[in-house]
């Protein structure tokens, strides 16, 4: 069996992948933005692809029907919306899930066909706030540098994000890096500390928010330092006076750190050429996301160390195809190939090249806008393709019902069960990884091809062909008479040489010509590649930006007041190491749902106290858009006065635990990104009269007041818990078991307030219930592994783990499943380092990932144990 060169499909690091028809996956050792790395995400691609939940059928108003039928009604219904209400009457909302073909075609019908630029992305969620402050900055959305900066730097400064987590193959080319070089230092400014700050020789416990207040600090250093770099300057940049200005006389207090951590930061950065600060979520999800953006840009114009090697800002995205939806206009307020929507000149050139016969002539409605247009009335058509905003859009209830609101919707999705598909009215199936072909940009701007290395099941079809097909109902058929992904960026790729010609910076030109093998063929490609030039490298070491004139501005920056939070506290939304948004692919893996099996509520030990919480019991987190219930996590990581939920569980993974639930749709004025750490909540005790785990061979649902559902290797494990002790513990655990028949054996002990319930069929177990009035303390992995077997009742429904089957806790090493209790155990056993544990266990001798953890592990038994000694 061949493997095929393709890309992983989760984040913005854009690792290459050699995959097999028989699900096997590994790193490509060839591929410039892993060299053979992945981490476990990506190992664990392979348990991602099954069939089951696929969307295989077209569906309207969900009865299966065939492709003609569908998209026959869709295009009459987007044709009629136009007709009666006009362009601006409908709506795409697209995702970084998209490949760069597939953003092209969606792209060229609404706004150069349909005549509306209402096409956002779910990557207005991410990274908006860098695109708009690379523009005002750049005059472009250009990021300048690449990862090999990373290994060249002195100093590495990390912004809002926890890289380890979110960008894991990255995070581990920099531990590398600071292996090889023990002089690199790293700083983490992040309010949470999280496994980032692991390696961090600096960890700066920010206030959310204070991170323009603490780069305008450092203006005003690099200015009274004398850093600032003239002849760079004095030849490429506007506006030094102004924000050197505006920085002077910063107000440390606003940055929540001490005076030490604000110097050791200033000296850090400023005494090193070679810095490169990097950013993520943590700044771009922010009411002023557009200005802590460019308040870092300031700090690279003014000292010149931008595009040279080992220096540089560096915005990295979240999504795997965010970049190539920047480059193809995905965005409300972008055309294709970096041209501007409100630029004349830009927008006849791109209607030229596509003939078009209504370009859109204003921007669209960016996606809390369009979101607010649905329940307004005013979108009469919505297609949403790739993506659940009914989990992901903030304020999400309200989203739902502005989904219901909008007269006609259709998705396209690989699945038929999420929460945005239970709303619409017209499902296309969509074909997934594995089974789809184009290309996707990641955030060093490395073009990789996307290859298909599985059949189309069903009926699935892939997107740019849907679209087109659409378009061509809709009467373009010479427009959107595309036979091949290939085809679509060939004209992709022309149409950027408009671009090349018009002095902006994406320029794909060179590969416009390609064939259809070579185009199959193509290798990672850095942009640019203009025809007949050098192509690839980095921008503006010598100036050359896009603004008129060449050069680049600095903005003079006002760090936002400090607005009392008021009585509740912050609440800090994000990602967790194994799953990827919401989890609608990563859901279906059980090694990955066996890290973090339930959502959480990580809360600092004095706010935990304050709330009455204690660990691992339920906790109501409110404020008056929703309501969710989530586990507590007790920990000292956390900021006082912050708490952080993560946003993967939806309402089919858990019954209450749809974080974007709490998040207001408030925007940074600029870009329109949602702040989406900025909500404010408070916290009470979830009065569960009972508590409970469940394991079972079915597939159950998140059906009691809290209830968070996982796949594991026997089936599916659950978190339950319930307000009032049932009548009959043998139904209620058949009910959440989804164990209608077979035997059940039952312990119960009221006065002891534990009930316990197994259920068998033919000798074989199939499901194990454990109830408590306290949180079940069963170890879990034993009893998910007692699934199938022939354990008789009794042994099952002990509840801990037999001599033979000793429980591994949960698990910390996904590549080679290694829980918790077995790495404390070989710690225990005088493993420890992170590279003993990889030599005795495995653990983290593969991706990487899970290192920080494990030194965590190492910091809490070693100590104790040396001590005894
Ligand atoms: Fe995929 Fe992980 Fe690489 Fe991101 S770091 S692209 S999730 S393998």
């Amino acid at each position: 069996m061949t493997s095929v060169k393709t890309a992983c499909p989760y984040c913005g690091v854009g690792c290459g992948v050699l995959a097999k028809a028989d699900g096997t996956v590994s790193g490509d050792p060839d591929h410039p933005a892993n060299f053979g790395r992945l981490c476990s995400k990506g190992t664990a691609l392979g348990e991602t692809v099954s069939l089951e939940g696929r969307l295989l059928a077209p569906r309207v108003d969900g009865v299966e029907t065939g492709w003609d039928p569908a998209l026959d009604l869709v295009a009459e219904r987007f044709r009629a919306a136009v007709e009666e209400y006009g362009p601006d009457s409908v709506a795409f909302y697209v995702s970084g899930q998209l490949l760069t073909e597939d953003y092209y075609v969606a792209n060229k019908l609404i706004k150069g066909y349909i005549g509306s630029a209402n096409i956002d992305t779910n990557s207005r969620l991410c990274m908006a706030s860098s695109v708009a402050g690379h523009k005002w900055a750049f005059g472009s959305d250009t990021v300048p540098g690449q990862y090999a900066d990373f290994e060249e730097a002195e100093v590495i400064v990390l912004v809002g994000s926890n890289l380890a987590w979110c960008h894991p193959v990255l995070f581990q080319r920099i531990v590398a890096a600071k292996k090889a070089r023990p002089g690199l230092k790293v700083v983490v400014i992040d309010p949470r500390r999280t496994a980032t700050a692991k390696i961090a020789d600096l960890h700066l416990s920010i206030r959310p928010d204070g991170d323009a207040a603490l780069f305008n600090l450092l203006l005003e250093q690099i200015d009274a330092r004398g850093l600032i770099d003239a002849d760079y300057t004095a030849a490429h940049v506007d506006g030094l006076g102004d924000a050197v200005k505006a920085a002077h006389g910063s107000d440390r207090a606003m940055t929540g750190l001490s005076d030490t951590e604000i110097d050791q930061f200033l000296d850090l950065w400023c005494g090193t050429d070679k810095v490169v600060t990097l950013y993520s979520q943590g700044v771009n999800q922010s009411v002023c996301g557009t200005d802590k953006v460019n308040a870092i840009l300031n700090c690279h114009l003014a000292t010149g160390r931008i595009g040279k090697p080992g220096c540089g800002p560096f915005s990295i995205t979240g999504q795997p195809n965010a970049m190539g939806g920047r480059e193809v206009g995905g965005l409300a307020n972008m055309l294709a190939c970096h041209l501007d929507l409100e630029n004349a000149d830009h927008r006849h050139a791109v209607q030229t090249f596509w003939a078009s016969p209504a370009m859109a002539d204003a921007p669209g409605l960016k996606a809390v806008d369009l979101f607010q247009a649905c329940a307004d009335g005013k979108i009469k058509a919505l297609w949403i393709m790739s993506t659940n905003p009914a989990v992901s859009m903030p304020d999400a209830d309200k989203v739902v019902e502005a989904i219901r609101a909008v007269p006609f919707t259709v998705a396209s999705d690989i699945v038929i069960d999420t929460d945005t598909n239970r709303l619409v009215d017209v499902l296309l199936p969509a074909t997934g990884w594995g089974e789809k072909s184009g290309t996707v940009t990641n955030s060093e701007r490395c073009i990789s091809r996307q290859r298909a290395f599985l059949p189309a099941p069903g009926q699935a079809r892939p997107d740019w062909d849907i679209i087109a097909d659409v378009g061509r109902r809709m009467g373009w058929h010479d427009a959107f008479d595309f036979a091949s992904e290939a085809e679509v960026f060939r004209e992709y790729a022309a149409l950027s040489s408009v671009s090349g010609m018009l002095g902006r910076d994406f320029d794909i030109s060179g590969l416009a010509d390609l064939g259809d093998q070579a185009y199959d063929a193509m290798p990672p490609t850095y942009w640019p590649v203009p025809r007949n030039a050098a192509s690839g490298g980095r921008f503006f070491a010598d100036g050359g930006f896009y603004h008129p004139g060449g050069k680049a501005r600095m903005l003079p920056i006002t760090p936002p007041d400090r607005k009392p939070v008021g009585a509740g506290l912050r609440l800090n939304t994000g990602r967790v190491r194994d799953h990827w948004h919401t989890m609608t692919r990563t859901g279906r893996s059980p090694r990955l749902g066996m890290h973090m099996g339930e959502p959480y509520l990580e809360i600092h030990p004095e706010d935990a106290v304050s709330a009455g919480l204690r660990d691992a019991e339920l906790a109501v987190v409110e404020n008056p858009r929703g309501r969710v219930i989530l586990r507590v996590l007790i920990t000292a990581k956390a900021q006082l006065g912050s708490v952080f939920a993560p946003m993967h569980w939806t309402d089919i993974t858990a019954s209450q635990s749809r974080i974007n639930a709490l998040v207001d749709a408030v925007t940074d004025p600029v870009s329109g990104q949602p702040a989406s750490k900025g909500a404010n909540v408070t916290l009470k005790q979830f009065e569960a009269g009972w508590y409970g785990f469940a394991v079972s061979a079915a597939p159950m649902e998140p059906t009691r007041p809290y209830a968070a559902i996982a796949r594991c290797k026997s089936g599916w494990r659950a978190e339950v818990a319930g307000v009032r002790l049932p009548e009959s513990w043998e139904s209620e655990a058949r009910a959440v078991l989804n164990l209608p028949d077979g035997e059940a054996s039952v312990v119960e002990d009221p006065a002891g307030g534990v009930y316990r319930v197994a259920i068998h069929h033919g000798g074989q177990l199939l499901g194990l219930f454990f109830a408590a009035c306290e949180p079940v303390t069963v170890a879990r992995s034993a009893a998910v592994a007692l699934i199938g077997t022939e354990t008789p009742p009794m042994a099952a429904l002990a509840g801990v783990a037999g001599a033979e089957q000793p429980d591994r806790g949960a698990t910390i090493c996904a590549c080679f499943d290694i829980g918790s209790e077995q790495i404390r155990r070989s710690i225990s056993d005088g493993a420890r380092t992170v590279d003993a544990l990889g030599a005795c266990l495995g653990a983290g001798s593969n991706c990487g990932s899970c290192r920080p953890e494990l030194q965590d592990l190492i910091d809490a038994v070693a100590p104790v144990k040396m001590a005894a000694e």
